[in-house]
């Protein structure tokens, strides 16, 4: 799973565009993919700055690259708002596409059953 781009509203203060930019840098230590700031290291700099403020309803995403779904195989696009969303991606047992997704909740639905 790699980090591919980053989107982040044109319209927003660069400022904010630079902190957003910053929320998701990586780098990559012995092939493994980390963010250059910790998440303690950026709220302290940022808490209470204007750019925090306008991030609550600015629109902004990384968009990750993985592998091969478990269900199809073919690699595909996740866009990820925050890093716990990133960290409850990594630790799920299951990852698959948004095809296979609905695919699954469509069958689901027409078995009359959900899981939970
Ligand atoms: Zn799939």
């Amino acid at each position: 799973m790699k980090q591919k781009e980053i989107y982040i509203d044109p319209s927003l203060n660069l400022e904010t565009q630079r902190m957003v930019e910053k929320y998701f840098a990586i780098k990559t230590v012995v092939g493994i993919e980390g963010f250059v700031y910790s998440e303690g290291e950026f709220l302290k700099r940022y808490k209470n700055s204007y750019m925090m403020n306008d991030l609550r309803t600015a629109s902004f995403y990384a968009i990750y690259q993985v592998d091969h779904c478990e269900n199809c195989r073919q690699s595909y696009e996740l866009l990820i708002n925050s890093r716990s969303q990133l960290s409850n991606y990594i630790q799920a047992s299951h990852k698959i596409c948004n095809t296979c997704l609905c695919y699954q909740a469509s069958t689901e639905n027409f078995l009359g059953y959900r899981m939970k």
